[in-house]
């Protein structure tokens, strides 16, 4: 008999296990904290090195996912406990509420539209706002509506209203509006117990703060962004619709820099190498080139890991098609005018040896990735970065240190998209070989294997 696999998280690793699992015949619980699948690359504008837009590529697979009947997904959730053991492991999940029925959602989105309540819009990094009920992003799989409970009046009515209101319910605007009557005020959160033979983690990565480092002034400096920030910039579906335009008064930017390493190769935070900021870095210089031909685009580097296939000649022909410069420094601070809001530069030129200052219009900082700090309640070992530790990164790059528990993606340490979705393919294979009850051609269970002692 085929067992099912329990995958947690659907970033593009996640979907692509999920899918190989699927085509399989094997089933997959599919579990996401989040609302929609998607994970970072639904953030992202367009990819590297070919510069396909990652929607085109994202999309069908999301879609994919929610057509294959071997796939459940258990959205809004995160892995509470895991017992047992490879072939055998039990699994209790806690599901959120969304305050919405999603068997009645049509995601027609006329809750959105009416809700008196704004909150910060977590997709798009806090560059814009949403409604107190929303849809992720306008692709978002499934495309169902949740209640933000916290910026909801109706679920947290602030004091001053709940006096006034004596006793009766405030808002209910969704309600009253949600032509499939699935607004569930009363909804409650809800533990799901699973029997799974194998599992896939795949819960990808989150930016480090760059408020930690204060001389480069992000959260102070109006126009200084992360990398991420920069992709929904720059992105037709973000919130400018790929105007780039500077936070401080909304004129297009005539320089832009880049500085590379923000947080990572620096012992002082993290010592390792976010792996894919060079390349995002002039995929983005190149983007910035392509929306506005006249602006100037410099990446300030440490050195340039031009790694993957195609990589060396995506950064030769930024620099010879577009007129993309590169100067090997290290930025020492960043200044701001307080008339222009330009940002003034410090930096050591490494081929030279001077300090040098240099002015722009727009900066953005490839911050260093970290695992994400909501790891899921499963008995792991992390390495010292604490990205989940592979039993043998060489020989055995998916398997954890715990038997039929496999990992992909950036859960095990920084990575690009390509390589992200080799790990999956290879965790899945792993993972059905034991879903279909050959387990002792995966684990060796001499020493036990088991997570209840
Ligand atoms: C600015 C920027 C630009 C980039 N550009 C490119 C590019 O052009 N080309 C390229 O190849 N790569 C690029 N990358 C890298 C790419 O985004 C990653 O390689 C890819 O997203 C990794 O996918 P993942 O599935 O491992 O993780 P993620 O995309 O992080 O997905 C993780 C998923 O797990 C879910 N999750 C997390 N914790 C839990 C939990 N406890 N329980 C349940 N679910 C959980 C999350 O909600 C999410 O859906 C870029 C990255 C950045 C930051």
């Amino acid at each position: 008999m085929v067992k099912p696999v329990l995958v947690i998280g659907g970033g593009i690793a996640g979907i692509q296990a999920s899918l190989d699992l699927a085509e399989q015949n094997i089933p997959v619980y599919l579990v996401d904290k989040s609302p929609s699948i998607g994970g970072k690359m639904a953030q992202l504008d367009k990819t590297f090195p070919t510069l396909d837009c990652a929607s085109c590529i994202l999309t069908p697979k999301m879609s994919a996912v929610l057509r294959n009947k071997n796939i459940k997904l258990i959205m809004y959730s995160e892995v509470q406990e895991v017992k047992g053991r490879a072939g055998e492991f039990k699994v209790k999940i806690l599901k959120k509420p969304t305050y919405v029925d999603w068997d009645k959602c049509t995601g027609c989105g006329s809750c959105v539209e009416k809700c008196p309540y704004k909150a910060p819009d977590e997709f798009n990094l806090g560059l814009t706002t949403r409604k107190a009920i929303y849809i992720l992003f306008p692709q978002a799989v499934p495309r169902k509506a949740v209640i933000d409970a916290e910026h909801c009046v109706r679920l947290n009515p602030p004091p001053n209203l709940r006096e006034r209101a004596k006793g009766r319910p405030l808002c209910g605007v969704c309600s009253m509006v949600c032509p499939a009557k699935a607004i569930d005020y009363d909804m409650k959160p809800e533990v799901i117990e699973l029997e799974v033979a194998a599992i896939i983690v795949a819960t990808g990565m989150e930016l480090y703060d760059a408020r930690n480092i204060p001389e480069y002034g992000y959260g102070k400096y109006d126009n200084v962004y992360t990398h991420l920030e920069f992709e929904r910039l720059v992105s037709a579906t973000g919130p400018t619709r790929g105007e780039i335009i500077r936070r401080s008064d909304k004129k297009h930017p005539k320089r832009i820099a880049w500085i590379q390493c923000v947080g990572s190769r620096d012992v002082r935070f993290n010592h390792y190498c976010s792996a894919f900021c060079c390349m995002a870095a002039t995929k983005q210089a190149i983007l910035a080139k392509e929306h506005m031909p006249e602006v100037d685009c410099t990446i300030y580097y440490m050195d340039i890991r031009a790694f993957g296939k195609g990589f060396n000649e995506f950064v030769e022909r930024a620099k010879e098609e577009f007129g993309i410069k590169y100067i090997r420094g290290r930025v020492v601070r960043i200044d701001e005018d307080p008339d222009t809001k330009n940002l003034i530069l410090t930096y050591e030129d490494t081929s030279t040896s001077y300090l040098k200052k240099d002015e722009y219009d727009m900066v953005v900082l490839a911050v260093a990735i970290r695992p994400n700090r909501v790891v899921p309640p499963l008995p792991l070992d992390l390495n010292e970065d604490g990205f989940i530790k592979l039993k043998d990164p060489y020989l055995d790059p998916v398997s954890t240190t715990v038997e039929g528990i496999f990992v992909a993606g950036v859960a095990a340490g920084a990575k690009d998209i390509p390589d992200s979705v080799t790990e999956a393919s290879a965790a899945a294979a792993r993972a059905a070989l034991i879903a279909k009850g050959h387990l002792e051609e995966v684990v060796s269970l001499a020493d036990g294997g088991g997570l209840d002692g």
